[in-house]
């Protein structure tokens, strides 16, 4: 780290120490406020001695900073809390988190607002569960975090996950909940999909050059939209949706198909691919690839997508395979290898 890196990250963090911008104004009614509103505030706090500062550097530095602070919040603890008391929960999904304080009064925030300069935040609010002291916080986008302790507060840092991973993917396991897709014989798709995930899931879990944005891993049911704007957010190398066919009409159709954007080429090549080492993986039919500009998450996506069809409920034979393990996990293996050929042929390759 250059010493001008190291300077300004000093500097970065007195002035976080000191920048107190109240962002949440308690109100007897509920306390509910839209942060963003009020980030543009932030200067005003900081302390005299460090504003000064911060005001005469230069305005490159005062805006690297200013972003930087704008990725913090800081919410204020009661005493001597620790780590262990305090539970953050994810949803890139919703792209909300959870904070749940043990063993504290909801009141303890009425006297101590939370402070920060956060501008990734488009609500806020604050309730009691019982002995928990909770916050639910509506993200702008999807994030990951850091967290820690500091001098009674915790303070959260919201990071793109492109600052974390190199190569992302978002894999959707079509259906779930009360849509259960196609069905036979009380065997639902929705639960086909989610097997093929859950094994393919295994398999990049064991990789950590790529990392991996799942839609569901449960039965809930996400949206069309929250599925798209998930792989829009997080800008995707890849959006791959998992689904299973059936024909109406007759017993004769078998194979796998891949649908993607026809007027986004790498959509066309990545489906290509899919079908190709798809039917590989399961020595299934190739019936190649198809347009699928009417579906809302095809015609959404802003970045590569596919939506590969595995097999067809409704053919006997497949029928069958489809409600093995070994054949679903067959499937994980062809959509894994699918990602790896899509790397390669943008010219990314690891070695072992
Ligand atoms: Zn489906």
């Amino acid at each position: 780290m250059k010493d001008e890196q190291v300077r300004m990250l000093t500097i970065a963090s007195s002035v976080l120490s000191l920048v107190a911008i109240i962002i949440f104004l308690a109100s007897s009614k509920g306390e509910f406020v839209n942060i963003s509103a009020q980030a543009s505030t932030t200067n005003t706090y900081v302390g005299a001695d460090l504003y000064e500062q911060f005001e005469t550097m230069a305005n490159e530095k005062r805006a690297e900073l200013e972003e930087e602070l704008k990725k913090y919040l800081r919410i204020k603890l009661p005493e001597n809390t620790k780590e262990s008391d305090i539970d953050i929960q994810v949803s890139y999904i919703k792209q909300t988190m959870n904070i749940r304080m043990k063993n504290k009064d909801r009141s303890f925030m009425k006297t101590n607002p939370t402070v920060g300069s956060c501008n990734h935040i488009a609500d806020l609010n604050y309730y009691q569960d019982k002995q928990e002291a909770c916050i639910d916080i509506q993200l702008d986008s999807v994030y990951e975090y850091e967290s820690s302790i500091q001098d009674n507060q915790l303070v959260i840092k919201f990071v793109d996950p492109h600052d974390m991973y190199d190569h992302i993917i978002v894999l959707d396991a079509g259906h779930g909940g009360g849509h259960p897709g196609t069905n036979r014989n009380n065997v639902l798709e929705k639960d086909i999909t989610l097997h093929i995930v859950e094994y393919a899931k295994e398999l990049f879990d064991d990789d950590e050059n790529i990392k991996v944005y799942y839609t569901r891993l449960d039965d809930s049911n996400p949206t069309f939209d929250e599925r798209v704007q998930l792989a829009n957010k997080l800008k995707a190398d890849y959006f791959l949706s998992v689904h299973i066919n059936s024909n109406e009409q007759s017993r004769e159709p078998s194979g796998t198909e891949v649908l993607y954007y026809t007027s986004d080429n790498r959509s066309k090549n990545f489906a290509q691919i899919c079908a190709d080492e798809e039917s590989k993986a399961l020595n299934s039919r190739n019936r190649g690839i198809t347009t699928g500009d009417t579906i809302y998450i095809i015609h959404n996506s802003k970045v590569p997508v596919a939506l590969i069809e595995v097999g067809f409920l409704s053919n006997n034979n497949e029928f069958g395979l489809l409600c093995t393990k070994s054949y679903q996990k067959k499937a994980a293996q062809g959509i894994y290898q699918a990602i790896l050929s899509a790397y390669e042929e943008d010219g990314i390759t690891w070695k072992e």
